[in-house]
């Protein structure tokens, strides 16, 4: 599942180059792929014994290929998302719903932004808390159903004023516009979704 999220995250350089572009300095495109293109080759050349292992591998390839905001940011995401699944060594719905509690726990520690912020945690809380919702339930159930709360989450930043980062200097010109690091949240999500109903 993650190699394939990491193949995806790769042919999505130019939608998110776009997206940056229009509130950013373009760069959320290139670093993204090239986070996920590290994230392939360490996952390539490993094999992540546990679901915790898989996660700090991930996230220390975004943090230290990125570089900017995102680097830090997803990096973060992934490896505070593995903080209490020690030993875990199925990734279902239970699992999911930690990882991103935690990892929406230590993004906003780190980055201390907050739901309307206009970041990334915009589309994370929302998918979080479906999956908290849905911890119960099949793994093609959940994940479908926490792609979409983040897609919600992505598409209602385009009417929020950005609280941070680079689009922060914009201030009501950033109105209209998705912000970049929301949209690579939701594909993240929506590619693991992708992966589990399509039994690739
Ligand atoms: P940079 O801002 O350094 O150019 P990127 O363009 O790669 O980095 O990433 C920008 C994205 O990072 C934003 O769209 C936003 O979602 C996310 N981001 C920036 N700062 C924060 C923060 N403090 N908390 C959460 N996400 C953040
Ligand atoms: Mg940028």
């Amino acid at each position: 599942m993650f190699l394939y999220v990491a193949g995806r995250m790769q042919d999505s350089q130019d939608l998110l180059t776009q997206a940056d572009k229009a509130i950013g300095d373009g760069d959320h495109g290139i670093g993204m792929a090239r986070g996920f293109s590290a994230v392939q080759s360490k996952l390539e050349a490993s094999s992540p014994p546990t679901v915790a292992d898989l996660l700090k591998t991930t996230g220390m390839a975004l943090l230290t290929s990125i570089g900017g905001a995102s680097g830090v940011i997803f990096g973060t995401l992934f490896r505070g998302g593995a903080c209490n699944l020690t030993g875990e060594t199925i990734f279902s719905s239970e699992t999911l719903s930690r990882m991103l509690t935690d990892g929406l726990a230590a993004v906003q520690e780190r980055g201390k932004a907050v739901p309307g912020d206009k970041t990334m945690v915009d589309a994370l809380a929302p998918a979080a808390a479906r999956a908290a919702e849905m911890a119960a339930t099949a793994l093609d159930e959940a994940l479908p159903a926490v792609a979409q709360a983040a897609r919600l989450g992505m598409e209602e930043t385009k009417g929020m004023v950005a609280a941070t980062g680079k689009a922060r200097a914009l201030g009501p010109r950033s109105i209209g516009y998705a912000d970049p690091g929301a949209l690579s949240m939701y594909l993240i999500l929506d590619f693991m979704a992708q992966y589990v109903t399509s039994g690739e």
